[in-house]
């Protein structure tokens, strides 16, 4: 119940207005630990109501302490514009029946704009690290009596290079506050090192143990000989599955550009209703504001995109995730099915595996602790169906290389979609750490060339 939080009950209106009937896992853990004042550093998954989490304990702090509107009282940093947006929405909402206000500072938008917004001195600021920064030196944003940094989907930001201009910031703000830290994983670009520069004694919550994951979405693996058998079972599932909105992942541009190219001929020869959209690293943020609007207006349903476009992406009612490329890692997995099965929702994701990806499902699997499940379609049955012989790991026993081995079908690192190369940083161990398997479900997928 929230009314068990002891929040203002300005906040519990909202929270009622909203339809909340229960705290989610999340915010059950982490709003009596935020409401203390302590530091929370939390792995949790978009989608789990990490959010509300954070949200509600901080506007309740900053109805408790009522503030002349000076400087900055919270700021909230995230790695995408959108999400930024969507957190705004979720603020707003939340403190409908309050008088705080919040202001959006994201890259992209009108600079002079959001220099006059924050001259009115909100509450709180949301946004993306880079322009913040800009607007920080450029004497537009006072930090030195913040009360609140919240920095959400941590992991991406440093993923996408962000580490430097947070630090930045990070450093221009009151050393008093009171820092939250969200991340979906919990390894990866320097977290760790992150976590120690920017906190104090965080509290450790992992909400996201990798095997509570997925409940409410369905896992399948259709085994497939090759891309174009892999095109034909995507059809097949684009015509044949109920699902209102569909994201389909490839490993690289190269792929997602040519599979769309594929979808969209057959769409147009009459062949497949399904209304496609790509989306990848090298398309800028026009090209993503229209694929989402697109989405959300349903003049489109099908979007083909890499692990990097898709990252952020929150879009209501997408139920349909099929990996046509496995994804790399485990954790790329994981936030993959992430867009789908989102607050109870239940969704449905299908991975295409053909002979050389087999092993890399393996790790995934055992990664998550989940069993996926098989699934033939039988009027698309093909010649391959899995290894003849499976190690207790679930990959194929007696897997040297062997000329069949080798596969048209993907060449792994070729214009990856995905951070450069060289990037690496040793895994440190984290609490609530894995021993046997590697935190991001990558390290055993690497060793050998697929
Ligand atoms: P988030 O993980 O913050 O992206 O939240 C995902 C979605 O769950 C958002 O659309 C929220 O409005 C919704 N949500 C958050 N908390 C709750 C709750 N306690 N009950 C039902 N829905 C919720």
């Amino acid at each position: 119940m929230f009314s068990e939080f002891g929040l203002h009950e300005r906040l519990l209106k909202a929270v009622a207005a909203l339809g909340f009937a229960e705290p989610t896992p999340v915010q059950q853990a982490a709003i009596p630990m935020v409401l203390q004042g302590k530091d929370v550093y939390a792995t949790a998954q978009t989608g789990s109501g990490k959010t509300a989490a954070f949200v509600l304990p901080l506007l309740h702090r900053l109805l408790q302490e009522a503030k002349p509107r000076t400087a900055t009282r919270a700021l909230v940093l995230l790695p995408t514009r959108e999400l930024a947006q969507q957190t705004l929405k979720q603020v707003e909402l939340l403190a409908q029946f309050t008088f705080i206000k919040a202001a959006l500072v994201t890259g992209g938008e009108d600079f002079k704009k959001q220099a006059a917004a924050l001259r009115k001195n909100p509450e709180i600021v949301i946004g993306t690290p880079g322009r913040l920064l800009e607007h920080r030196n450029a004497g537009q944003l006072e930090l030195q009596d913040l009360e609140m940094l919240v920095l959400d989907e941590a992991d991406r930001m440093l993923d996408m290079g962000f580490s430097d201009d947070v630090l930045a910031l990070v450093e221009a703000c009151n050393p008093g506050r009171q820092t939250l830290l969200f991340s979906a994983t919990s390894s990866g670009s320097g977290l760790y090192d992150f976590v120690k520069k920017v906190m104090r004694e965080p509290q450790r919550l992992i909400l996201n143990a990798v095997s509570d994951l997925g409940t409410n979405t369905k896992q399948q693996v259709i085994t497939a000989d090759d891309v174009a058998h892999k095109e034909k079972l995507l059809l097949w599932l684009l015509a044949n599955e109920t699902y209102s909105k569909a994201i389909v992942f490839t490993n690289t541009r190269d792929q997602a550009d040519r599979l769309g190219g594929v979808l969209i001929a057959a769409h147009k020869a009459g062949k497949s209703a399904a209304k496609v959209y790509v989306l990848h690293g090298e398309k800028d943020q026009k090209d993503r504001k229209q694929a989402i609007a697109r989405l959300n207006q349903g003049h489109i349903n099908v979007l083909v995109a890499t692990d990097v476009a898709a990252r952020g992406l929150d879009i209501e009612g997408m139920d349909l995730v099929v990996n046509f490329d496995m994804a790399r890692k485990g954790d790329d997995y994981l936030h993959r099915i992430g867009r789908t099965g989102r607050a109870g929702n239940e969704g449905l994701a299908i991975s295409l595996v053909g002979p050389h990806e087999w092993n890399l499902m393996a790790s995934i699997q055992r990664y998550l602790k989940q069993a996926f499940e098989r699934r033939v379609i039988g009027e698309l049955k093909g010649s391959y169906s899995g290894p003849k012989k499976l190690k207790s790991s679930g990959k194929a026993a007696g897997s040297k290389k062997k000329k069949s081995d080798k596969h048209p079908e993907k060449k792994p690192h070729k214009k990856a979609d995905s951070k450069p190369a060289g990037k690496k940083t040793a895994k440190k161990a984290v609490p609530g750490q894995e021993a046997a398997a590697p935190r991001d479900g990558s390290a055993p997928l690497r060793r050998k060339p697929l």
